[in-house]
């Protein structure tokens, strides 16, 4: 049958087959694609996480990783890079632009779009241990619309910036797409995240995501989001910022 397959491990199938997996949830989401010959994760949580995700991608059997896509340079999305990149021997790619933050190891910026996530942005600019993740290397650096074929899957890269000036999101097959924190998920209906560095360039990047045919929309933290909710959010959004496109 073609289209999604959702079962109770949160599978999903495209209809030439492959499978993208969220493997934990916690503190950010980290998600699988399974093609062919090949496996891909999509950014790896927290420290506090490690052991949960290494146990999930046993449990999957998975024992060769060959990629790791980061979809934006925060501490919640990256901290296990360099453990993974370690014991894989993955190749990890990100945004051609955000790779100077990596020799510093600097996060992409934090900004809070309410008075609660702004005074947290406050603190982490203040108290920048909460932030560190351990220091690694990019392999494959990518510019807009970068195609997957090369890595073994029917994708591509769509550069979605808003929620920091270097996100990027993975669309697989036209199918699904995992976005980052381009879209949130973790309250029902309320998409928007809770940080955005630029919120006219986020809801541009919502509209790019949109002109898309994917159907499921799978965000860093939180549950999937369907395209229906997903259209009626951007254009209630898109009116009550006064936007026009
Ligand atoms: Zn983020």
């Amino acid at each position: 049958m073609a289209g999604f397959k959702k079962s109770l491990n949160k599978e999903y199938v495209t209809s030439t087959g492959t499978v993208v997996k969220r493997l934990i949830s916690g503190r950010c989401n980290v998600y699988l694609i399974s093609g062919n010959s090949v496996n891909i994760i999509i950014d790896t949580s927290t420290k506090r996480n490690y052991k949960d995700l290494l146990q999930a991608i046993d449990a999957n059997g998975i024992s060769r990783i060959d990629y790791l896509i980061i979809t934006h340079l925060h501490f919640d999305h990256i901290a296990n890079a360099a453990e993974l990149k370690k014991r894989y021997g993955l190749k990890i790619l990100i945004n051609k632009n955000a790779e100077s933050l990596l020799s510093d190891n600097l996060n992409e910026k934090i900004a809070g779009t309410n008075i609660f996530t702004s005074f947290i942005s406050f603190l982490t600019r203040t108290f920048k241990s909460l932030i560190s993740y351990s220091s690694f290397e990019a392999d494959i650096l990518v510019e807009n619309n970068f195609l997957l074929d090369n890595l073994g899957i029917n994708g591509m890269i769509l550069f979605t910036p808003g929620h920091t000036p270097h996100s990027i999101s993975i669309i697989i097959e036209n199918e699904v797409a995992i976005v980052g924190d381009t879209l949130f998920g973790v309250f029902k209906d309320k998409i928007f995240p809770p940080y955005a560095e630029d919120v006219t360039e986020l809801i541009k990047s919502w509209k790019a995501l949109l002109k898309t045919d994917v159907k499921l929309f799978l965000p860093g933290h939180g549950l999937e989001i369907s395209r229906d909710t997903f259209e009626k959010e951007f254009i209630k959004k898109r009116e009550s910022l006064g936007l026009r496109f």
